[in-house]
Parts: structure tokens; C-alpha cells; sequence
């Protein structure tokens, strides 16, 4: 059998593969998108961070086609959470130079979301070929040089390519080919259970399209408007609550629903959609993981392919974009033959790890905050202040020791800081502040959408906006069009 040969070829349509696909693809390279399924596809992930809106996607060329999309405007998340009876909201607004022009993300359908996106990898001139699932992963002294997939007709074909990109997802097996193991967390073993309302109310203007979060004894919903007409809901709980959730999911979940006051009365009027993609409940459960290794010689993996932590803060599709284009660079750098592989590829892991780790604190920081002792649920996640154990094992996971950060190669260090940060929270959350309890730049967000703020500046000022500062000692730097790295002078 001949095989195709390609510069690149990505595993996965999803955000994470069509990035990295169109990326490429504008430095030149042939790149080839393999996607198992058939577009448009449903997945969830519907609520999106700036960086991703502004940064990722104007660096793709989509932005105009996001605008024409119609996407409900995000200004920021509005919470029940922690001692706080009262719902409040922190918005975008975190860095006062990006504040009004791009403080804003979007709620999207991910069937039109990701549509837009592979189109646009097809339009940056990658081949993309729908109905294509990759079944294996082959090497040659020691490096990854290509796939074999089953076309749509069932047929096995081959591809040779310099790097194969897994972005195939937290179902994806692939991954396995970069060696080391998948480690799920200890602190998120959530499962979640979730459907679509026609109807349902909206928080007051400003706010009506924030993603509303609401806690409750067993756990938390999302609450995200997609339409004039259609929710997304979802309830999250503590495995330990599975239990809950068993037996038939419709009467489960209006179980919880009945649980949570907020959620009960803004879906006072609302009715479970009945037709169409949207009609099942879904379930997804033990969420939470992070790979030991991130890329082999030839192979990189990108998304949740890679990682994935708890959905409370709406990270995944930033944290798929984002370590899109930190793979991009690596490649474009490598193939260009400017930077060796091993300091392309180790600085896209330290970039993504510290990044991944930065939402895995504060997300602990923000279920920190939540002091109800009566709950079950919280009582379990009280590992802010808890035995060291947890901490090396947090240690480990986000790959603080081998990123050379030693801010996080400290446990009780570490332990302090959540704990500090988790009261900081809680402190600006509970303090009275205007009609709707706006939250601004509490200095732990404005910490985690830090590296977000960087892109959107990018984005805005058409340039890597990075300072040319490397954020490890012997780092590299985004050049000027923000696709490929370079030493710093
Ligand atoms: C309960 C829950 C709620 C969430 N809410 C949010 C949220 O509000 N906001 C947010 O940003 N994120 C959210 N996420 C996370 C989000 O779903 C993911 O992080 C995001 O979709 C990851 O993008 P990706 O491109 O890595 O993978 P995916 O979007 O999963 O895309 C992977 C693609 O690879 C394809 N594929 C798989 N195997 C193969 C193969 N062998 N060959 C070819 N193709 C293959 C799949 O068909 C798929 O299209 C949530 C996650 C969960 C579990």
C-alpha cells in the first residue's frame, strides 16, 4: 500500500486539531485534518474565555465569521457561590488596557463553533477529510513519521508526515503513543449530567449572556444561554454523589434541578427540548486528567487529548486553542530547522502545563471558597488545607517540578497560596459592591487570565504583545507574527 505523505497530519477536528491544522498550514506547510466524524457534530464545551474569541481565533483569521455567527455575548460569569446568598459576577474586564474592545467572550453551539473553525482550516488550505478515523500511530527509529486511518468507505490508508498532532479528544487512544501514562485527578472526580431547555429565564442586562454557575449541596450547575430559546444545563457532582444520578436521567436530573432553588426558578417556565440533537441527556464522568508526557520525537498532543480539567471556570477550549498554537510554533520552528526539536517541543510542554496549572489552582482556590459545611459534597473537597499528599500529588500532575517552576515545587508553599488565594475570593465575593455584586480584577482571576490577556493583546495589536521576555530561564519567545519561536537577543 503507498502512503500519502503530508508535512503534518492532526488527529481530531475539535478546536485544539483545527488550529494547530490552520496554523501550520499558514506557515506553508501541507498539513492533512483527519476527523472521525461528519460535520457539523455535537460536543459540549459552549462557554468560551477572551483569549480564545480574541487572541486565538483573530490569529486565525475567524473573526469576522464569529461576529456574523450571532453567538450570545459573554461579559463574564455570574456566580452562587460560597457563603454569599446573593448571586455575583466577575467580568472580563481584568486588564484596564484590553478593558471595553475585547472583555467579552461568546456562548456557542459547538456544531456551528467548530464548524466554523474547520472551515477555516480548509480555507488556510489544509485537506480535511470528514469520516476518517485514525487507528493507528507508526514510528521508525524511534520517531513518530505517520497514521493509518479507515476512510469513509472502510478502506485502510496510509499517511507519512514529519508530525502527527493528537487532538483527538478525551475519547481519542491515540495519545498513547507519546508513551508515560494518563493520570486522573484525586481533586475533580466529578461526573456531569446535563440537557437543553427551550426557554428558561435570563440574568438582568448587562448579564443576560454570562454563563450563570449556581452551587448547591451535591455540587454545581451551569446555566449557559445558547439562544433567545435554548439553555445549556448541567449539573456537576462529587463522584461520591454518583448515586444520585443513577436509574433514568430525566428524573435524576429534575431531582437536582428541584435541589437548587436558582436553577428551579429560572426554568420555572422552561420545557426539556424533545427533538434534534439537543433531546438526550448526556453523562460524563471523571473528567479530570493531565498526561505525563505531552510530545515524543515526531508527535505532540494538543487539548483534551492532552488534559482537561473541571469546567467550572470554561477553560477547555482555551486551554485546546491555546496549546494549538503553542504546538504550531514548536512545529513551524522545527520544520523551518531555526529552533532543535527538543527546545521547541519542551517549550510548548512548560508553556502548557504552567498554563494547565495555573486553572487546576484556581480552580481548587474557587471550590475552596465554597464554605457550607453542612454539604456532603464540599466537606469532601476540602483539600485546601489538607494532608501534603495532595499536594505532591498536585505537584506531579502539573509538572511543576519538571517545569523548573519553583513556585510550585514546594508543597506547603503551595498549600498557603491556595488557601490564601481561596480566602482573597472569598473576601472581594462577600464584600458589598454595586446593584449586581460586579466583581472586577480580583488579583487570583486576573493571575489565571493572565496568559489570555497576553493573547487578546496579541490578537488586537496584530503582533506577539509577549514583551519578548521568556517565562523560563534559557526560553524561547513568540516571533513577530506570533507562529513560530525565537531566542531571545
Ligand atoms: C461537562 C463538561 C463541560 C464543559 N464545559 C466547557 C465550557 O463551558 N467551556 C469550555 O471551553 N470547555 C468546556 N468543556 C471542555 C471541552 O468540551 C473540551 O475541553 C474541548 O472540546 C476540547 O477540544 P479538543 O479539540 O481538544 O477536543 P474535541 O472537541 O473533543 O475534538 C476532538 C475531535 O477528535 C475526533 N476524533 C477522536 N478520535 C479520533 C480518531 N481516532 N480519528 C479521527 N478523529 C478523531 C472527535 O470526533 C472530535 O471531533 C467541558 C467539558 C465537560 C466534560
Amino acid at each position: 500500500m503507498t502512503a500519502e505523505t503530508y508535512d503534518v497530519v492532526v488527529i481530531g477536528g475539535g478546536p485544539g486539531g483545527s488550529t494547530t491544522a490552520t496554523l501550520t498550514a499558514k506557515r506553508g506547510h501541507r498539513v492533512l485534518l483527519l476527523e472521525q466524524d461528519k460535520f457539523p457534530r455535537y460536543q459540549i464545551g459552549e462557554s468560551l474565555l477572551p483569549a480564545t474569541v480574541h487572541g486565538i481565533c483573530k490569529l486565525l483569521g475567524l473573526d469576522r465569521q464569529l461576529r456574523e455567527a450571532g453567538f450570545p455575548v459573554k461579559n463574564g460569569g455570574t456566580f452562587r457561590w460560597g457563603t454569599n446568598p446573593e448571586p455575583w459576577t466577575f467580568s472580563f474586564a481584568v486588564s484596564p488596557r484590553l478593558a471595553g474592545s475585547t472583555s467579552f467572550a461568546y456562548q456557542v453551539e459547538r456544531m456551528k463553533f467548530d464548524q466554523i473553525l474547520l472551515d477555516g482550516a480548509r480555507a488556510s488550505g489544509v485537506e480535511v477529510r470528514e469520516s476518517c478515523t485514525v487507528v493507528d500511530v507508526s514510528s521508525a527509529a524511534d520517531r513518530v513519521d505517520g497514521v493509518s486511518y479507515l476512510d469513509a468507505s472502510g478502506r485502510r490508508q496510509l499517511v507519512t508526515a514529519r508530525y502527527v498532532v493528537d487532538a483527538s479528544g478525551h475519547r481519542g487512544r491515540t495519545y498513547r503513543h507519546v508513551g508515560g501514562e494518563r493520570q486522573y485527578s484525586e481533586y475533580f472526580k466529578n461526573l456531569a449530567l446535563f440537557g437543553y431547555f427551550e426557554g428558561g429565564k435570563r440574568l438582568p442586562e448587562p448579564n443576560s449572556g454570562n454563563i450563570l454557575s449556581a452551587a448547591f449541596d451535591d455540587g454545581w450547575f451551569w446555566y449557559i444561554p445558547l439562544r433567545p430559546d435554548l439553555t445549556s444545563v448541567g449539573a456537576v457532582v462529587h463522584h461520591d454523589a454518583a448515586h444520585k444520578i443513577q436509574g433514568d436521567p430525566e428524573r435524576a436530573f429534575q431531582r437536582l434541578i428541584g435541589a437548587c432553588p436558582l436553577i428551579k426558578d429560572y426554568l420555572g417556565d422552561a420545557k426539556r427540548v424533545s427533538h434534534g440533537p439537543y433531546a438526550q441527556m448526556r453523562v460524563r464522568k471523571d473528567y479530570s486528567y493531565c498526561n505525563t508526557r505531552f510530545w515524543r520525537p515526531g508527535m505532540v498532543l494538543v487539548g483534551d487529548a492532552a488534559c482537561f480539567v473541571d469546567p467550572v471556570f470554561s477553560s477547555g477550549v482555551h486551554l485546546a486553542t491555546y496549546s494549538g498554537l503553542l504546538a504550531a510554533r514548536s512545529i513551524n520552528s522545527h520544520l523551518a530547522g531555526t529552533v532543535d526539536e527538543a527546545s521547541a517541543f519542551g517549550e510548548f510542554e512548560r508553556r502548557y502545563r504552567r498554563e494547565y496549572g495555573v486553572f487546576y489552582e484556581f480552580l481548587i482556590s474557587f471550590y475552596g471558597m465554597q464554605a457550607s459545611e453542612q454539604s456532603y459534597f464540599w466537606k469532601a473537597k476540602e483539600v485546601t488545607n489538607c494532608p501534603l499528599s495532595e499536594f505532591e500529588a498536585f505537584v506531579e500532575l502539573v509538572g511543576g517540578l519538571a517545569s523548573g517552576e519553583a513556585r510550585l515545587a514546594d508543597p506547603e508553599a503551595t498549600a498557603r497560596r491556595l488557601s490564601a488565594s481561596a480566602d482573597s475570593l472569598a473576601d472581594t465575593v462577600s464584600r458589598p459592591s454595586g446593584i449586581a455584586g460586579e466583581l472586577h480584577a480580583n488579583a487570583v482571576v486576573a493571575n489565571a487570565m493572565a496568559e489570555g490577556v497576553k493573547l487578546q493583546a496579541q490578537g488586537l495589536l496584530g503582533q506577539a504583545a509577549d514583551g519578548e521576555t521568556p517565562l523560563f530561564p534559557d526560553g524561547l519567545v513568540p516571533g513577530q507574527d506570533g507562529l513560530h519561536w525565537i531566542r531571545p537577543r
